[in-house]
């Protein structure tokens, strides 16, 4: 046995509930799990090459952070308390627009090891040329990553277009997009740690025929197909304008035979309740990322709709312009947090609810939850131990009830992951990176964020988002 992790309280997310297990142990051979149960009964310590004493802690699936643009993290701050309808193409469209595949590299980096500090083992990674971001960022880390292209055929650069104006199609980015996506499969097919899928970014994004064609490409090769679904009012203005009055995105991607097991339908708080239904009940799981669509378009996503109605439903911290982070735990209270004002009802996500959503229900919702989410023997060794003995998480008390379960959602802060390990290889040990260096990403990060503002400045200003009203009038 390579690693045996001894002594706390075990969330295995094994079943339909948390799994829980006191006094527990988990090992891990060869990368997978290969004993979850009571310490008492676990393998001698003395054949484990490492043992960790997980005492005084909570043991349990790494989170999986189900929908994230990471390299936008070097424009963390760049875009937030802008109008929904000037975000992307007048706020951070601008900036981004300036960003080369170094800036890319570095802002992925940051945040992709922001999010690991906060729990994460496996980041769903939606982005342009994103195998480039897997071998430069995800391989070196050693963090599993559903790699996603992007596939659109818009420019990037929409600041001169009106709001009804319909977006130009360029068919050929489209196609090199979606030609990119195809060779993930055979570049990342000995890494065990990336899956690729298929990210055609929205309806309003893609032609018909186009999107048509990916969706075949992704059930030859038993992929996912990633989806931005009813994502407000920016992509509703354009399906009515192309597709007619009467037309939504879901009544679209109905027509077409999009919906079904392969699509992962991501935000949706544009669709109607009964489309939302009829999503769920054609087999699409829905990807929600509460701080993002709260911070960008002051709407609550309807993730525990989904999960009422029975899809697969997974939480992600999208990109930091806007939600601002990348910590999984602090997603995991906002979506419950949420959910509760918007139901007034403070049952309406709970924190079991919350855990199973970072874990498994992610896991589910992209297709990789027999390798992660759960702890049960044959999985991925992905796990962290979660410290309940800190100012932030004390008292742990453990009958009649887990108050960790509770506190874990609604009173870290993230920092108290005290250990990380991908497929039984530590990320994190003690709360350090074992094999990486924070401080060296944070200055780069931000060189390259200071020398990309500065160019992009005259652009971003033309583009007239409020916030240049805010900066003028000194509040920014
Ligand atoms: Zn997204």
């Amino acid at each position: 046995m390579d690693l045996l992790v001894t002594g706390g309280t075990l969330l295995t997310m094994r079943g339909d509930q948390l799994g829980i297990v006191d006094d527990g142990a988990v090992g891990v051979t060869d990368g997978r799990i290969t004993y979850v149960g009571d310490a008492v009964e676990a393998p001698d310590p003395s054949d484990a090459d490492e043992v960790v004493d997980a005492e005084g802690g909570v043991v349990m699936p790494g989170l999986v952070n189900a929908h994230a643009h990471t390299s936008h993290t070097l424009l963390r701050g760049g875009a937030q308390d802008v109008p929904e309808i000037e975000w992307m193409n007048r706020a951070l469209g601008p900036l981004s627009a300036h960003a080369d595949e170094a800036d890319r590299i570095a802002g992925a980096r940051l945040g992709v090891m922001e999010t690991v500090r906060g729990g994460a083992t496996t980041v769903c990674e939606y982005a342009d040329e994103v195998g480039t971001l897997v071998e430069e960022v995800y391989q070196p880390l050693g963090v599993d990553v559903v790699a996603v292209e992007t596939i659109n055929e818009v420019p990037d650069d929409r600041s001169d277009l009106g709001p009804r104006e319909l977006y130009p199609f360029d068919r050929e980015q489209g196609e090199e997009a979606l030609s990119r996506a195809d060779e993930l499969f055979e570049a990342f097919s000995d890494d065990p740690l990336v899956t690729p899928a298929y990210g055609p970014q929205a309806l309003d994004m893609v032609s018909p025929d186009l999107l048509e064609t990916v969706q075949r490409h992704a059930k030859e090769r038993d992929a996912k197909l990633h989806l931005h679904t009813a994502q407000g009012e920016r992509e509703a203005i354009q399906i009515e304008e192309r597709y007619g009055a009467d037309e939504s995105t879901v009544s679209v991607l109905d027509d077409l035979g999009i919906v079904d097991e392969t699509l992962v339908a991501v935000h949706c708080h544009g669709a109607t309740p009964s489309e939302r239904e009829r999503l769920a009940n054609d087999g699409a799981s829905m990807l929600g990322c509460p701080s993002s669509i709260a911070a960008i378009d002051g709407i609550v996503p309807p993730v525990a709709e989904f999960s009422d109605y029975g899809a697969a439903v997974g939480v992600g911290t999208d990109q930091a312009p806007g939600p601002g982070h990348h910590s999984m735990f602090r997603e995991a209270r906002t979506a419950a947090t949420l959910s509760k004002v918007k139901h007034t009802d403070g049952t309406a996500l709970t924190a079991w609810g919350a855990l199973r959503m970072a874990t498994v229900g992610g896991a589910r919702a992209l297709g990789i939850d027999d390798e992660v989410g759960t702890l049960e023997e044959g999985t991925r060794g992905d796990l962290i131990v979660v410290e309940t003995d800190r100012l932030s998480t004390a008292p742990a008390v453990n009958s009649p009830m887990h108050t960790a379960v509770p506190n874990l959602i609604y009173s870290t802060t993230g920092r108290e992951v005290r250990d990380s390990f991908v497929a039984g290889e530590a990320l994190l040990r003690d709360g350090e990176f074992v094999d990486a260096d924070p401080e060296a990403v944070v200055a780069e990060a931000t060189e390259r964020a200071r020398a990309l503002y500065d160019r992009a400045s005259e652009n971003w200003r033309e583009a007239g988002s409020e916030l240049v009203d805010a900066v003028d009038a000194g509040w920014l």
